[in-house]
């Protein structure tokens, strides 16, 4: 190979296209041409990460060989001594992946080569049916089937269903109200409903979002088992997860978890000791392909599969992120889809297209995306209190969103 290639600029790109506010980390080199881009979005904590990139890891990177990804993770994740959280994690995470981008550019190979090379043509996706009652849900999930999606998460109501069983207390806050146990109720209900409805042959996922107290979740997984999902996901809180055990002794219900964790060593007892079926990492938040790509190794080892966190908070970089490893990954279970509207297409040319229910790679060196800056500087990022993650229980306390 040609003389060794090093970090000329980092540069941190804050666009809003859609509701998600995105942070994309571009990289230029000593070559003249080559860049490679990578996802480090935590929208809600957008300039927290802009400033750990830019006064941070600029300085450290500056200078050093694109070549060595390996090394520069591991260096950044250690050089600042304390460690891990979304913040830094989703910081290294824009250098890792633009990093593998450069690599595959240089290569000319498409990064899901480097990772290995395809385990399969295409990826299965999933997306988000939601509707105000059964029959809604029903409605918007047979939308997807007829253009040919084949596994869709079924909601209602948003995350906790919104519907509040009990009355406020007087002098109640403003907030995202829900109650626990009426959204079991109505949720078991809508899951009934609906494998009613479209029959067996379609998959479903529901998401609890960790809204349950830890034995009202044990209780959900034992109430959906029979209609049969193809995974319940974030049934416990991280915060609860020695009660993992409890569901899996008492139901079959598949288990997804969890798009929170920060460091993979988070996952390592779920997946040594079987309790969950599937890792549903955000790529960005754990610190990008690097630790992705072992924990799928580590989860395959197990007969655990990957269903990478794939909402509009996640960039499109970062969906391309999310292909590539499961293009490769033995293990590949599902992918969360999106369902981008046409701006994002516009802003990040290369954006991966569904066709019947599979996310297909275009082939290109890299991870096959770039960002149109000037369009990108056109939708400047929109600061705003979060009001969906201001979430309380009837009596009016907060709890995890
Ligand atoms: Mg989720």
């Amino acid at each position: 190979m040609s003389s060794t290639v090093t970090i000329r600029n980092v540069q941190v790109i804050l666009t809003q296209p859609g509701k998600s506010r995105l942070v994309i980390v571009k990289i230029s080199t000593s070559e003249p041409g080559l860049y490679g881009i990578g996802c480090a979005t935590f929208t809600q904590r957008i300039h927290a990460v802009q400033a750990a990139i830019e006064k941070h890891l600029k300085p450290f990177l500056i200078g050093r060989d694109v070549d060595r990804i390996e090394e520069i993770w591991q260096m950044s994740m250690v050089h600042g001594y304390w460690r891990n959280g979304p913040v830094l994690n989703n910081a290294i995470s824009g250098v890792d992946q633009a990093l593998w981008d450069i690599k595959g550019k240089r290569a000319g190979m498409p990064v899901y080569q480097l990772l290995g090379g395809k385990s399969r043509e295409a990826a299965a996706v999933y997306v988000h049916a939601d509707g105000r009652d059964p029959q809604e849900v029903e409605e918007n999930a047979r939308r997807f089937m007829e253009q040919g999606y084949q596994f869709i998460r079924v909601q209602m109501g948003g995350y906790g269903g919104k519907k509040i069983g009990r009355a406020k207390p007087d002098n109640a806050p403003d907030g995202n109200y829900f109650d626990p146990r009426a959204y079991s109720r109505h949720m078991i209900k809508m899951i009934e409903h609906v494998r009613a409805q479209l029959g067996d042959e379609i998959e479903l996922v529901h998401d609890i979002h960790e809204r349950l107290h830890p034995i009202d979740a044990v209780q959900f997984a034992k109430d959906v088992e029979p209609f049969k999902l193809f995974f319940l996901e974030d049934a416990l809180a991280p915060e609860d997860i020695g009660w993992f055990q409890r569901i899996r002794q008492q139901s079959a219900t598949p288990l997804a978890m969890g798009e929170l964790f920060n460091n993979p060593h988070e996952w390592q007892r779920l997946i040594s000791e079987r309790l969950i079926d599937f890792i549903r990492m955000h790529i960005s938040q754990i610190g990008g392909i690097t630790p992705a790509r072992n924990a799928a190794i580590f989860a395959n080892m197990f007969g655990i599969r990957t269903a990478w966190h794939g909402p509009s908070d996640t960039s499109p970089v970062g969906h391309a992120a999310n292909l590539h490893l499961d293009l490769w990954a033995p293990n590949f279970g599902v992918q969360e889809w999106y369902c981008p509207p046409e701006i994002d297409y516009e802003m990040f040319p290369g954006l991966p297209q569904v066709r019947d229910g599979y996310l297909y790679p275009n082939e290109l060196p890299g991870l096959g995306i770039d960002i149109d800056e000037k369009l990108a500087a056109q939708y400047p990022c929109e600061d705003i209190v979060e009001q969906w993650t201001q979430t309380r229980l009837p009596d009016g306390s907060p709890v995890r969103p």
